[in-house]
C-alpha cells in the first residue's frame, strides 16, 4: 500500500459560487462498517454546493477537497507487494494457490488496492495510504474489500457511478487465468458494477527484475466515473 503524501486541492476559487447559494444538502456522519474481521468507525460528511458546480468530501483527519463537478473522471492506481514464503496470496479477494503470498499490513490485495487507488483519484480524494494508514493497528489483517467499499461508497456520495474499470496484473508466477473470471466476478460484485464494464489482464515480467523473479507482484487500475 503506498504511503505516499500529496496535497489534492483544486482550484476551487474558480468555481467558487456565491456565498449564498452554500448550502448543505447532504451529511453523513459516524459510518459504521461491520466486518468479519474488525469493525470500526469512518466519519465522513459529504457537502454538496447548491449550485451543483462542487462537492467536497472531508474524511475525519484527512484535509477536504472540493472538486468540480464533471460529467467524467478518470482515475489510475498503481500497486506493488513483495512476495514472501508463508504468506497466502490473495488477488481481487481471492486466494489464489502459490508457493508465496503478500507480506502487509492487511491482507496484502495488490488488485484492491490500487482499484481502490484509483477511485480515489478519480474524486481527487487522497490516497489509500492517507485514509487508511498501516500504522494504525485497526487495519491489522482487515480484508481489503472493506477499502474498496469505503471509496464506493465515497463515490457514490459524490454523485459518481462506476463507468468501466481496466485492470492488469504483473507476475510471473502462477498463471493467472484459471482463476480471472472468479476475480472479476468477485470485484464486479465489490463494487457494485455490472461484469461487463470490468476487465482484467495478467502478464508476465518477462523474467527480469523483482516481478519476473517471483519476488513481487504489481497492479495497475485505469477507473472511468460518470456523474449520476
Ligand atoms: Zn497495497
Amino acid at each position: 500500500m503506498a504511503m505516499a503524501t500529496a496535497t489534492h486541492s483544486y482550484g476551487y476559487s474558480q468555481i467558487q459560487p456565491k456565498a449564498s447559494q452554500f448550502r448543505v444538502l447532504a451529511r453523513q456522519q459516524l459510518h459504521t462498517l461491520t466486518t468479519k474481521h474488525s469493525k470500526f468507525f469512518v466519519s465522513l460528511r459529504a457537502t454538496k454546493i447548491a449550485s451543483s458546480t462542487a462537492t467536497a468530501i472531508e474524511v475525519e483527519g484527512i484535509p477536504s477537497s472540493k472538486s468540480k463537478s464533471l460529467p467524467f473522471r478518470v482515475g489510475h492506481g498503481f500497486d506493488l507487494h513483495r512476495l514472501e514464503p508463508g504468506y497466502p496470496l490473495i488477488i481481487g479477494g481471492i486466494n489464489i494457490p502459490h508457493d508465496r503470498g503478500c507480506e502487509a499490513h492487511s491482507d496484502g490485495d495488490v488488485l484492491l488496492h490500487c482499484v481502490v487507488d484509483a477511485i480515489l483519484g478519480a474524486l481527487s480524494l487522497p490516497d489509500i495510504g492517507q485514509i487508511f494508514p498501516d500504522s494504525d493497528p485497526k487495519w491489522k489483517g482487515a480484508p481489503s474489500s472493506v477499502f474498496v467499499q469505503e471509496a464506493v461508497r465515497l463515490m457514490h456520495d459524490a454523485g459518481y457511478e462506476i463507468g468501466n474499470l481496466d485492470a492488469t496484473l504483473i507476475l510471473q508466477r502462477p498463471k493467472l487465468s484459471p482463476h480471472k473470471e472468479a476475480i472479476r466476478a468477485n470485484l464486479s460484485e465489490l463494487i457494485g458494477a455490472d461484469l461487463s464494464v470490468i476487465n482484467l489482464k495478467a502478464k508476465t515480467h518477462e523474467k527480469v527484475d523483482s516481478l519476473g523473479e517471483n519476488r513481487s507482484i504489481a497492479a495497475h487500475t485505469v477507473v472511468l466515473l460518470m456523474k449520476k
